[in-house]
């Protein structure tokens, strides 16, 4: 532990990204735009260890910048903002496709048949392994429009850090299993049924597949467009503010009252 830590420090005295490459990253990333100095001082940090200690895999022919590197990474470290890096321990490497990528599944039917199916994705999180992404998916986050894929698979990832990818993370001693189910499973059950019943939900209808994903893609509006989860589930965005300790519907309401005064 000491020794982690102090090569913590020494990355972040000898190779914290650079102001103004981090001052561009800033103002391309609308959802970092409510943070104090002193948060953007910290996220920054977070970056610059996220880039040392994981490795970036770019494969079929994507190339990856320093500016690139920045913005995926600022974006990695935003939900760790007030937890810390160690919740991402237990992983290292992060390959990246150009753009949506297809997988192979196999799976068994109740006669013992294995079939093979692949489906088309934009990211991956591996209980033990790798996070996988597509960089057109990447880019096409962090707008604060509502959609953001490497939060999304950055939840997955916190969500296994008790053991079972199931849609709740370890929590904190403040908080209760019990809390969280309550206010989450009815949350998601509503939503399954309004998708059930083909109701155009402001949420994306993603969310109904399972609870993990309900959790991910709840985490992804919590960053992205909190006014939106906070009218739709309350009692969600409340854990989910428990939990990654942010408040960013506070946040980015004092942002929208900067820019009206
Ligand atoms: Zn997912």
């Amino acid at each position: 532990m000491f020794f982690r830590h102090w090569r913590r420090k020494r990355i972040l005295r000898d190779h914290l990204i650079p102001q103004t490459a981090w001052e561009t990253t800033v103002s391309n990333l609308p959802l970092l735009h409510g943070l104090t100095e002193d948060e953007l001082l910290r996220l920054r940090q977070l970056a610059t260890l996220f880039l040392h200690e994981k490795s970036l895999e770019p494969v079929e022919g994507l190339q990856l910048d320093h500016a690139m590197r920045y913005d995926l990474a600022a974006q990695t470290v935003l939900p760790i903002l007030n937890l810390g890096i160690d919740w991402y321990d237990g992983w290292t490497s992060l390959v990246l496709y150009p753009d949506e990528f297809a997988t192979r599944q196999d799976w068994m039917d109740e006669a013992g048949v294995v079939h093979a199916r692949r489906e088309i994705r934009s990211g991956e999180a591996w209980q033990i392994g790798p996070v996988v992404l597509s960089w057109a998916d990447v880019t096409a986050s962090g707008g604060c429009e509502g959609y953001n894929a490497v939060i999304h698979e950055m939840a997955h990832k916190l969500d296994m850090s008790n053991g079972a990818m199931d849609g709740c993370p370890r929590l904190s001693d403040a908080m209760t299993a019990a809390a969280w189910r309550h206010a989450f499973k009815p949350a998601y059950e509503d939503f399954c049924r309004r998708v059930d019943d083909g109701e155009e939900t402001p949420l994306d209808p993603y969310a109904a597949e399972a609870p993990e994903e309900f959790f991910a893609v709840m985490s992804e509006y919590f960053f992205e467009w909190p006014e939106l989860l906070h009218q739709e589930y309350p009692a969600v965005y409340e854990q989910l503010a428990q939990f990654y300790r942010q408040d960013t519907l506070c946040r980015l309401a004092s942002l929208a009252a900067s820019f009206s005064s």
